[in-house]
């Protein structure tokens, strides 16, 4: 196998008192849906925000395409393509759908001014690319939080972008727009893009992913192709407690 899309590669992080991640090592390749689990507080919102380029590790690096990343920029991470999707996505909701979509494409091209049909025709790209249609003139405070989480991924869709990453994308959807969400998982899969799904439950780590990792206590404990986990096994490498028979 090449190179691969990612690889973290013995990251360690320390916050004052908390060593937050200690030495996790995991790769992703392009199309690849891979789910990251682990309790709260294991540390998985660490590690995203590392690969993000927000927090800098303490030891260990990133490889991008086979390229050693030390330090690494939110900026150098949008321009190797790496997305993140927020749990709250970001989004502004006073300002229109296309608002929201000019802002932050606008904001990383570093142009003074808003081309708007540019723009737009950008955004109504980038729509079509997970088959979303909206109206783009729309107040986002009206949308659902499913149609938030649309305008996000679209968002991050504006961008050459290699890798989304969503951290808890499910938490607020209902089991309908869950099902919505993971078919565009899979349409974003076709066209190459990896996927880092953040997420502590079980049944949508079986459902959407082909590998995982699961960080307990900021050490990677379990790692592989989701095929081979079952139900017992999951549940083990999560708390650490063998499963106990009722
Ligand atoms: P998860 O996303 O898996 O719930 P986090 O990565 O948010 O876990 O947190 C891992 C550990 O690091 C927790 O103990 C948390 O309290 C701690 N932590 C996270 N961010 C910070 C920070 N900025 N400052 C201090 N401690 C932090
Ligand atoms: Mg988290």
């Amino acid at each position: 196998m090449a190179d691969g899309l990612l690889k973290t590669v013995d990251i360690h992080k320390s916050f004052v008192g908390v060593q937050a991640l200690k030495g996790v090592s995991l790769s992703l390749n392009p199309g690849e849906i891979h789910c990251l689990a682990g309790e709260n507080g294991s540390g998985k919102s660490t590690l995203i925000k590392i690969i993000s380029g927000v927090y800098s590790p303490t030891k260990g690096h990133l490889e991008i395409n086979g390229k050693k990343y030390g330090k690494f920029s939110p900026i150098e991470a949008i321009a190797n393509g790496i997305q993140v999707i927020y749990q709250d996505f970001s989004v502004f909701p006073n300002l229109t759908v296309m608002e929201n979509l000019a802002l932050n494409s606008e904001l990383a091209d570093r142009h003074r001014f808003v081309n708007w049909k540019r723009m737009r025709k950008i955004a109504e790209e980038s729509l079509a690319k997970i088959n979303f249609s909206i109206d783009l003139d729309a107040y986002v405070s009206t949308l659902t939080v499913a149609e938030k989480q649309m305008i996000a991924i679209s968002r991050a869709l504006m961008f050459n972008t290699k890798l989304i990453i969503m951290d808890e994308p499910t938490t607020a959807l209902t089991r309908l727009e869950v099902k919505q969400l993971f078919n565009i998982i899979l349409k974003l899969k076709e066209q190459g893009i990896a996927i880092l799904f953040v997420s502590h439950k079980l049944n949508e780590v079986f459902e959407i992913s082909e590998f995982f990792t699961i960080l307990r206590n900021g050490s990677v404990v379990a790692s592989g192709e989701t095929k081979d986990l079952d139900s017992k096994k999951f549940s083990f490498y999560m708390t650490g407690r063998e499963f106990e028979e009722k």
